[in-house]
């Protein structure tokens, strides 16, 4: 059966991305339109959405409130079409979550619970549009009170909420939530009230028919205490209705074949271009040209998440070896200071490139060998995903969607010719540094490496399969909530 999906999210890779959601949202809408499904997505009409002019784009329908719209940014072959929230609080922000001091918005409950409302008047068509959805999917805290508004509002559609970082909730104190206008029984501790303040995480958990999260692993890992985030009882009395599923990666963008970012571009069948790379991104960040040594990556968001300071605490070991080593990041501003000082003190060896740079990372997974992933949790992560089809294999720590997508090479013999790079169990320096190791001696063997790069090369992390179970989820998620159909004679639809 053919669903009309409404997608709600806070970014959307290309208009604006801060980070995975972004990726996922650019991806599995369409995905979800490739398949059959009719898909809209819904997005705030920030002032710095890229390639974007808001006052260029035709207005869809205008909101009650006066300056208010939904803007249509219409679908072409590929992607759905993108309704944009145009109030003047969105248009503010040119970056979705800072100021330019980066300093965090203040009014970030209020512009979020205003989105949340105007989803859930579009998904019932109060709005007129003549088109009404079957499955709402809200993401991340931002929307996570769609399913609230759902219900408030007696809207009879389906919801799904998915889950992409536990660590972020949306928590506000309860006056803002009062402001809001919330009713009573909301604000209570079987509701939105969370330690005397209110999260719209907690919205999503409860209120939504079916919760995701962005990889199996990370479902199981937050119904413990360990990364629940003081959210685990919660998720476990909802067991039943969680399910992970795996992000996918837009694999037609992320091709080294035709990748426009690179100055060589190679393929599993001709891989010269992989060595030119690495030769080119050496000479980019003022390394010495030794193609020999492993050249070992990490790129993502400098701060503690991702283990950044497993990395800074292996350093020292790891510069006494044969590797170069270089950082792309942006974040923590003590982190930025101590890489800067590293790469300073060992010039030859190490190198960092402090900001967001999409073009560069992509020559960083291209040039490098080995890809540094020690996060500390990772409910997805797509930056293995990236760097593996770019055959830079990873050596990462075995949490959420890191042990889901990556086989390691040293697990058993089974794995001997699906490994694709290096997990390690403890998230301990020395465990890094071991992973690391048995890198660099499975490198010494040029053969079983060059097996373990193309099998990486070869995984397939499209969004297909990911949006296939998605397709199932928003069944489940309609038949749990027994939606009847006009079509079906008032039967439910599963
Ligand atoms: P998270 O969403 O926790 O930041 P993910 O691995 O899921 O981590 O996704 C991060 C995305 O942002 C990936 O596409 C990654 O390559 C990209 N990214 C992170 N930091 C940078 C940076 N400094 N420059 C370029 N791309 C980056």
């Amino acid at each position: 059966m053919k669903l009309k999906v409404l997608f709600v999210t806070a970014e959307l890779d290309p208009l604006i991305k801060v980070g995975g959601l972004g990726d996922v949202s650019g991806g599995l809408p369409c995905a979800l339109r490739a398949q059959g499904h009719d898909v809209r997505v819904l997005l705030p009409g920030y002032g710095g959405l890229r390639g974007v002019s808001l006052d260029d784009l035709p207005i869809a329908v205008r909101l009650p409130t006066p300056g208010h719209c939904m803007r249509e940014l219409v679908e072409d072959e590929d992607h759905p079409p993108v309704w944009l929230l145009d109030t003047p609080e969105f248009r503010e922000r040119e970056h979705p979550y800072q100021k330019r001091d980066g300093s965090g918005w203040n009014n970030d409950a209020e512009v979020y619970a205003h989105l949340a409302r105007v989803a859930a008047w579009l998904a019932g068509d109060a709005a007129g549009l003549d088109w009404r959805a079957d499955v709402v999917h809200a993401n991340e805290w931002h929307t996570a009170l769609v399913p609230v508004e759902l219900l408030l509002r007696r809207v009879p559609v389906a919801s799904v909420f998915t889950i992409h970082n536990l660590a972020y909730q949306g928590i506000f104190p309860l006056t803002t939530a009062q402001r809001l206008g919330f009713p009573n029984w909301l604000l209570q501790p079987a509701a939105l009230e969370f330690h005397g303040g209110v999260s719209f995480m907690k919205g999503g958990i409860i209120f939504a028919d079916h919760v995701t999260a962005v990889s199996p692993g990370y479902a199981e890992e937050i119904c413990t205490p360990e990364f629940g985030e003081r959210l685990d009882g919660l998720l476990r009395s909802r067991r039943t209705a969680l399910t992970g599923v795996l992000n996918g990666i837009d694999t037609a963008r992320w091709n080294p074949a035709t990748d426009d970012s690179l100055q060589y571009r190679y393929s599993i069948d001709d891989m010269e271009g992989k060595r030119a790379a690495k030769r080119a991104l050496l000479d980019e960040l003022g390394l010495p040209a030794n193609t020999n040594d492993a050249l070992l990556v990490f790129v993502g968001r400098l701060v503690g998440q991702k283990g950044i300071d497993l990395l800074i605490g292996a350093l020292p070991e790891l510069l006494k070896q044969p590797v170069r080593i270089a950082v792309l990041g942006s974040g923590d501003r003590l982190l930025e200071a101590a890489l800067r000082a590293t790469a300073a003190r060992h010039p030859e060896r190490f190198a960092v490139h402090i900001g967001y740079n999409e073009a560069l990372s992509r020559r960083f997974f291209a040039g490098g060998d080995i890809l540094l992933m020690p996060s500390r949790f990772e409910p997805c992560g797509l930056t293995q995903m990236y760097a593996m089809r770019y055959g830079c294999l990873p050596v990462a720590h075995a949490v959420g969607g890191l042990r889901d997508s990556i086989t390691d090479a040293s697990a058993s013999r089974a794995n001997k010719n699906n490994s694709t790079g290096f997990l390690f169990r403890n998230a301990t320096v020395d465990a890094l540094l071991e992973a690391i190791t048995r890198a660099l001696g499975i490198r010494r063997s040029k053969k079983r490496w060059m097996t373990m790069v193309r099998t990486a090369m070869r995984e397939d992390f499209g969004w297909e399969a990911s949006a296939q179970r998605y397709v199932s989820v928003y069944g489940r998620a309609r038949s749990e909530r027994e939606i009847f159909s006009e079509d079906t004679a008032g039967r439910p639809v599963s």
